[in-house]
C-alpha cells in the first residue's frame, strides 16, 4: 500500500519529532493535539528544530520551506481520519489513547493503518479494541525523533505481514532502521533501557550515589553518552513510571517494582526536562542537581 499522507495525534515531545521527519521525508502530514497551545508550541519547535538543520547544512531552506508547509496542525480528528496512516503519540495512558481510538474510528477511511508510538502498552489490547486489529501496529520512535536512528516496530498478534510491510517501507523512506519487537511489555529497548533507569533511581534513594555521582559514573564508567538520570529527565518522568508499571503489571516479577523516589517526584509534578525540574533543575543556566 502507497502511504501519501500522515496524521499525528499528540503534539508533544515525540508528536512533533514524528510530524518533523515525516513532512522532510515528503509525507502530508496532519498534526493533532487536544491543546491549542501544544500545537502552537509544536510548530514552534519543528521550524527552529529545521532551522537548525538548515545552519548545519544537513537540509537546505528549501527542503525547509517544503517540509513546513506539508504540516497542517489540527483540533480535528475527522481531518486525521483522512490520511493514509495514523501515528498516535498521545500521553502514556492506556485509558487515554484507548478513548482517542473510540472516537477516531468512525472518520478512518476503511483502508488506513491505525498505529500507536506506546513505549509498553500491548499492541495486541490496543488493536483488539479498534475495527482493524490486522491493520494496527506499534510505530516506535525513539527519543529525540529526527536525531534517533531507530523505529521499534511491533506486531500485535492480528497484524497481517502487508501492514508490517508497509510500516517497514515508510521507516526506510524516513532514511532509518526498523527492528522488529515481539509485543510483550515495552517491547525490546525500554524492557532493557528502564529496569536501569529504575535501579539509577534505586541508587539515588538509597543513598549509594548522588544524582552528579550516578550520572557521572555511567558516563565515565560504562562509556554511556548520557547519565541514566539525566536521561529520565530527557524521556518525563511520568512516561519512566507509566513504563515500570506496565512492567511491573504484565510481567508480574517484583523486579519491575517502581522505586518510590520516582513515584515521589511525578507526584511533584517534576517530571524532568518537559517542566523544567526533574532530577536537574533547568530554570537557570546550567542544569543543578536536586538531590
Ligand atoms: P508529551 O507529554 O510530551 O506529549 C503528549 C501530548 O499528547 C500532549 O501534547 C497532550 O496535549 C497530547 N494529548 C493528550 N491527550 C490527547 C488527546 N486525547 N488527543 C490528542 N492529543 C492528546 O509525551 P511524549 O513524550 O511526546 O510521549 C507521547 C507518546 O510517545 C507516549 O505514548 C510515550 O510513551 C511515547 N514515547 C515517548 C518517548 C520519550 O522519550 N518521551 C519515546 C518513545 C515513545
Amino acid at each position: 500500500m502507497d502511504i501519501e499522507s500522515v496524521g499525528v495525534i499528540g503534539a508533544g515531545q515525540m508528536g512533533n519529532g514524528i510530524a518533523h521527519v515525516m513532512a522532510l521525508a515528503g509525507y502530508n502530514v496532519v498534526l493533532n493535539d487536544v491543546n491549542q497551545s501544544s500545537l502552537e508550541m509544536a510548530i514552534q519547535r519543528i521550524q527552529s528544530n529545521m532551522a537548525r538543520q538548515v545552519s548545519r547544512g544537513k537540509i537546505t531552506q528549501a527542503d525547509m520551506d517544503a517540509a513546513i508547509r506539508r504540516i497542517q496542525p489540527s483540533e480535528k480528528l475527522a481531518h486525521v481520519g483522512a490520511t493514509d496512516l495514523v501515528i498516535e503519540a498521545a500521553t502514556e495512558r492506556e485509558t487515554v489513547k484507548q478513548s482517542i481510538f473510540d472516537d477516531l474510528l468512525p472518520h478512518l477511511k476503511p483502508e488506513t493503518i491505525l498505529t500507536s508510538n506506546t513505549s509498553s502498552i500491548s499492541i495486541t489490547r490496543l488493536a483488539s479494541r479498534t475495527d482493524r486489529p490486522e491493520r494496527f501496529m506499534g510505530f516506535h520512535f525513539m527519543n529525540p525523533v529526527p536525531v534517533m536512528q531507530l523505529v521499534e516496530l511491533i506486531r500485535g498478534i492480528a497484524t497481517d505481514e502487508q501492514t508490517f510491510a508497509t510500516c517497514q517501507q515508510v521507516v526506510k523512506r524516513l532514511g532509518k532502521t526498523s527492528a522488529s519487537a515481539e509485543d510483550f511489555p515495552a517491547f525490546i529497548v525500554n524492557r532493557i533501557l528502564m529496569p536501569m533507569i529504575n535501579e539509577a533511581v534505586y541508587t539515588l534513594y538509597e543513598g549509594v550515589g548522588s544524582v552528579k555521582s550516578i550520572d557521572e559514573s555511567m558516563k565515565l564508567g560504562a562509556n554511556h553518552p548520557m547519565g541514566p538520570l539525566e536521561l529520565a529527565d530527557f524521556i518525563g518522568l511520568d512516561t519512566c513510571l507509566a513504563i515500570m508499571n506496565v512492567l511491573h503489571d504484565g510481567l508480574a516479577d517484583t523486579k519491575y517494582r517502581p522505586c518510590p523516589l520516582l513515584t515521589k517526584y511525578v507526584e511533584a509534578g517534576w517530571l524532568g526536562r518537559k517542566t523544567q525540574r526533574g532530577f536537574y533543575d533547568y530554570r537557570g543556566e546550567t542544569p543543578v542537581p536536586t538531590r
